[in-house]
């Protein structure tokens, strides 16, 4: 959502979002009228639209509505290059104009404070115009964008640590974390259970973590579950109760 110098309309809530069958409608009809009151992002190309966009026409299947810009970037969505959602609407002052585009020149740079401050704009200013208008600080708005950049280079380890960045940025309480060590060589296995385990003291979450690696996932581990055939067979209130329980070393782990 954009917000202009003239009006501040805040940030509209996932529910309040419109029906799902308008929003549609509003889409193949390219409505320019419901601009800025939802985004359209396509599962199939990952990439996000305003309503009025003349490049595509997706499968209905395929869209995902998002009240703001904000939570498609967080949503791992990259902006159109032809609608290109995140440009200024009229009201924008120059240097935020500015900024934006140098940001979609290369998503992947880092622009520091200092060099904000060599362009003459001033840092906390740049953060507040980032928060107003688009919901975030101007490095969360970065973070963001550089977030939604393929991923396709990444190895496994990375594209964990990737989409656990992506759930973070939306503040949670709870975090799901399922089968983090898949995919991942030993040493790296071991590192993501500590990470988890920091993101898990650092921002007080609660995380449900769903994972093959008994031994691993009792280290950080507050209270384990085991689940066989979908029932839970037992269940123990510490890693100690879990780990020193026969019936457990026995026949779910082979120890
Ligand atoms: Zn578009």
């Amino acid at each position: 959502m954009i917000t202009t110098s003239q009006t501040t309309r805040r940030p509209a809530r996932a529910d309040t979002m419109l029906p799902r069958e308008e929003m549609l409608t509003a889409l193949r009809e390219r409505d320019r009228s419901y601009d800025g009151l939802f985004y359209a992002a396509v599962t199939t190309t990952g990439i996000f639209c305003r309503p009025s966009c003349p490049a595509r026409d997706p499968k209905p299947d395929h869209v995902e509505f998002y009240a703001t810009t904000r939570e498609a970037l967080v949503a791992g969505f990259r902006p159109c290059r032809r609608c290109r959602p995140l440009d200024p609407e009229a009201g924008t002052p120059e240097w935020a104009s500015r900024l934006i585009a140098r940001v979609e020149a290369d998503p992947a740079a880092r622009i520091t404070d200092a060099s904000l401050r060599a362009e003459g704009l001033d840092p906390a200013a740049v953060r507040r115009w980032f928060q107003k208008t688009h919901g975030m600080t101007f490095q969360a708005y970065c973070r963001a964008r550089r977030l939604g950049e393929p991923a396709a280079n990444l190895s496994g380890g990375q594209q964990q640590m990737l989409a656990l960045a992506r759930a973070l940025m939306l503040a949670p309480k709870i975090l799901l974390v399922d089968e983090p060590s898949v995919g991942l060589a030993p040493l790296l296995v071991a590192r993501t259970i500590d990470a988890i385990k920091q993101l898990k003291d650092h921002y007080h979450l609660t995380v449900l973590m769903a994972e093959q690696n008994f031994t691993q996932a009792i280290r950080i581990a507050d209270r384990g579950y085991v689940i066989v055939h979908g029932k839970i067979a037992f269940e123990g209130r510490s890693a100690d109760e879990l780990n020193n329980n026969d019936l457990i070393r026995q026949f779910y782990l082979g120890m």
